[in-house]
């Protein structure tokens, strides 16, 4: 498939976990892409393994000025944006409510809700309204549906980017621009792997229990893979989704069922 053909996509968060995932897939099929994150070496070496199709740049998704250099770099590099992967985010400190700070709510916040606010507002205002198309893709968490312990920043940001999606595709859809939401569960990442370990710790268990009792309660019985969930994002980002807006949709081996 080249679904995405002459398109330029934008990845956030792309030096680990799913982003590089997304950035090859998005690669083979066609895409010239924008690969951003805060470890600029890490980010180089993932757009080197891609070729001559990936641009990397240095951005903390949280600061105006380095999301608009993002942007500005893809308009000068590509000279259109078509898809926005919101993808960045940060796990936040474990804390149970009556120990949570507004400094960790605050920071959470910033990364997994505030960001795609303002990676989205620029590629709208720099490149998708005037050519009236484009598709954005915001990432949230099954944490973001039923909440999770000790999570509430995380929580309470996956959340509100759900709202978010929501509300821009109100907004976008006569511009014949796509806002969607990839909602994931566990994914076998290192996000998930630092997470299991920390619990297991914490809690003097082995990780293999911690990640049993995880796997437990979900109707198939095993974590999503990156592939999974970029092809989940992948389709909502390409032309086969082109009636679909405003969706939030679980990839979580049947987790939640809403
Ligand atoms: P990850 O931690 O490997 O990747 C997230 C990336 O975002 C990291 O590279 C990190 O450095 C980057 N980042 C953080 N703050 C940033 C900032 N201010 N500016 C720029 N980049 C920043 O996580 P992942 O597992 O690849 O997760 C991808 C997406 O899926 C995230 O939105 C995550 O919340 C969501 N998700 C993951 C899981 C899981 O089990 N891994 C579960 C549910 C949802």
């Amino acid at each position: 498939m080249s679904r995405f053909a002459g398109k330029v996509a934008i990845i956030t968060g792309a030096s680990t976990g799913l982003g590089p995932v997304m950035a090859r897939m998005l690669a083979d099929e066609g895409a010239n892409l924008v690969l951003a994150a805060r470890r600029l070496e890490l980010v180089e070496e993932v757009a080197r393994g891609i070729g001559a199709n990936a641009i990397a740049v240095r951005a903390d998704v949280t600061d105006e000025a380095d999301v608009a250099a993002m942007v500005e770099a893809a308009m000068g590099r590509w000279g259109q944006v078509d898809v926005m992967m919101n993808n960045a985010a940060v796990p936040g400190v474990d804390k149970f409510i009556w120990e949570q700070t507004v400094d960790n709510f605050l920071d959470t916040y910033k990364v997994d809700c505030m960001a795609a606010m303002l990676c989205t507002r620029e590629v709208l205002n720099r490149s998708m309204m005037a050519r009236r198309k484009g598709a954005i893709v915001n990432f949230s968490s099954s944490a973001g549906w039923d909440g999770m312990v000790r999570k509430s920043h995380y929580s309470a940001a996956k959340g509100a980017l759900r709202i978010l999606t929501k509300t821009i595709a109100r907004e976008v859809g006569e511009y014949g621009i796509r806002c969607n939401c990839v909602v994931p569960g566990a994914i076998g990442t290192d996000l998930m792997v630092n997470y299991m370990k920390r619990v297991a710790a914490e809690q003097g268990r082995p990780v293999e229990e911690i990640e049993a009792g995880i796997v437990a309660p979900l109707p198939l019985k095993t974590f999503s893979t990156p592939e999974d969930v970029a092809r989940l994002a992948l389709f909502l980002a390409s032309d086969e989704a082109r009636t679909i807006t405003g969706q939030s949709v679980n990839v979580d081996a049947g987790l939640v069922m809403s």
